[in-house]
């Protein structure tokens, strides 16, 4: 069996914990050539010592000197570099066979395509590197024959379902629609009143799932399924009315493709993110994820609602950017961010969000894409945009 040599970018966040516990389990499959941190510099020094890369990044000077201290101390031959060139650099690395764009944000945005660009095996959990840059990073796969396979538990279950020559179209392959699931998120069943006034750790209470801040609050929201269904239609080439979301609160079905025949595939699990981590390193072989069986009779039903557009206005805004199409959806995601940004330090409440994104959207005319620089213009004028929107309310 080869040795596959990975990148870790974001690797001490949730995903990047749960890759590397999968990686873990086949020491005699894989092994980190790279792994990137922005905080919780302790979390990257245990993993360091664990799985000895050859590179650390981190944010900073200061950073790189404290960390590179103590791995020499532990007579660890890791380098320690910082800034985001050098994440750049890790994810292009000519001894990188796999990378895993875990990072979160449009932060990721440049790493994940210096990945792809360089013919990486690139598994996406990124999804706003993607939603702000669809088009142009969908042309980059192509260009460079990178592997893109996604990690969003909904999109590797798409995969899943998917016949191997889909890329052809989704007509060519008979297929009629995407379901795409969504759990409803911790506010699933609050009035509009109520929602006005959950607070941050509300909102990071996810049911189901266990995962980073910015994605539970947008899974609260719903603007996760929104930005999801962006990331579907560029994965999958579909059109925005050709992705339908369901709500299912058990987050067991992970997701569905109807076909022209009356046929619907579903792929199912347990909710926890080492099954898709699991299935995109190995693919198209499988391994162990460490995920527990799933028990139908323990779960004993399954239930599907329509998503209430009125409590959760965030996947309209979605469906509108994505339909608009240009640098819209790079509008809509840095909104977002700085609206989930705003909401977990107390500085407007959760049901702002969809408001300020709205106001955002509809000040900021949306281009037709040029280059890189154009979408990163689109995303740098939406956030002056929407600070000024929070400035003036405060
Ligand atoms: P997280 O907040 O737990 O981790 C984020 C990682 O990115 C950390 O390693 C952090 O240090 C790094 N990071 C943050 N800001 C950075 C910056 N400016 N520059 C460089 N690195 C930076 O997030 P997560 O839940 O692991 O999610 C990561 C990505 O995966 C997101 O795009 C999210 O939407 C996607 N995703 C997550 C899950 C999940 O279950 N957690 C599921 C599907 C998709
Ligand atoms: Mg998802």
């Amino acid at each position: 069996m080869t040795l596959s040599r990975v990148s870790v970018l974001g690797a001490t966040g949730s995903i990047g914990v749960s890759t590397l516990d999968v990686i873990a389990r086949h020491a005699d499959q894989y092994q980190i050539h790279a792994l990137t941190g922005h905080s919780r510099m302790d979390v990257l020094a245990e993993q360091c010592l664990l799985h000895k890369p050859a590179f650390a990044v981190v944010a900073n000077a200061g950073q790189a000197v404290a960390l590179q201290a103590r791995l020499h101390e532990q007579k660890l031959q890791t380098q320690v570099l910082h800034g985001a060139a050098a994440l750049e650099q890790v994810a292009a690395d000519a001894e990188v066979d796999v990378v895993m764009a875990a990072i979160v944000g449009a932060a990721g945005l440049r790493p994940t395509l210096a990945a792809v660009r360089a013919g990486k095996r690139v598994l996406l959990a990124n999804k706003e590197a993607l939603v702000m840059s669809g088009a142009l990073f969908m042309q980059a796969v192509r260009d460079s024959g990178a592997q893109l396979l996604p990690i969003d538990s909904e999109h590797n279950a798409i995969f899943q379902c998917m016949p191997g020559n889909y890329a052809d179209g989704l007509a060519r392959v008979g297929v009629r629609r995407i379901l795409l699931t969504a759990s409803g998120g911790p506010f699933r069943e609050f009035s509009v009143e109520q929602l006005a006034s959950v607070t941050p750790s509300q909102a990071c209470a996810h049911p189901n799932w266990s995962m980073g801040q910015k994605i539970s609050v947008d899974s609260a929201s719903m603007m996760n399924k929104g930005l999801e269904l962006i990331e579907a239609c560029w994965l999958f080439d579909a059109r925005p009315d050709q992705v339908e979301v369901v709500i299912h609160p058990q987050s067991v079905v992970h997701s569905l493709v109807d076909y022209v025949d009356g046929s619907v595939l579903a792929q199912l699990g347990n909710p926890d993110m080492r099954t898709p981590i699991a299935h995109a390193l190995a693919w198209p072989r499988r391994i162990n994820s460490g995920v527990a069986a799933l028990d139908l009779l323990a779960v004993g039903r399954l239930d599907f609602h329509a998503p209430d557009n009125l409590r959760f206005p965030c996947l309209q805004l979605a469906r509108q950017a994505a339909s608009a199409g240009g640098t819209a959806c790079a509008i809509l995601n840095a909104a977002n961010e700085v609206a989930v940004a705003a909401f977990l330090a107390g500085r407007m409440s959760f049901t702002d969000i969809p408001v300020m994104i709205e106001h955002t959207l509809s000040t900021i005319t949306s281009e037709q894409v040029q280059d890189l620089d154009h979408i990163l213009l689109a995303d740098q004028r939406a956030r002056t945009q929407a600070e000024k929107w929070l400035a003036r309310r405060s």
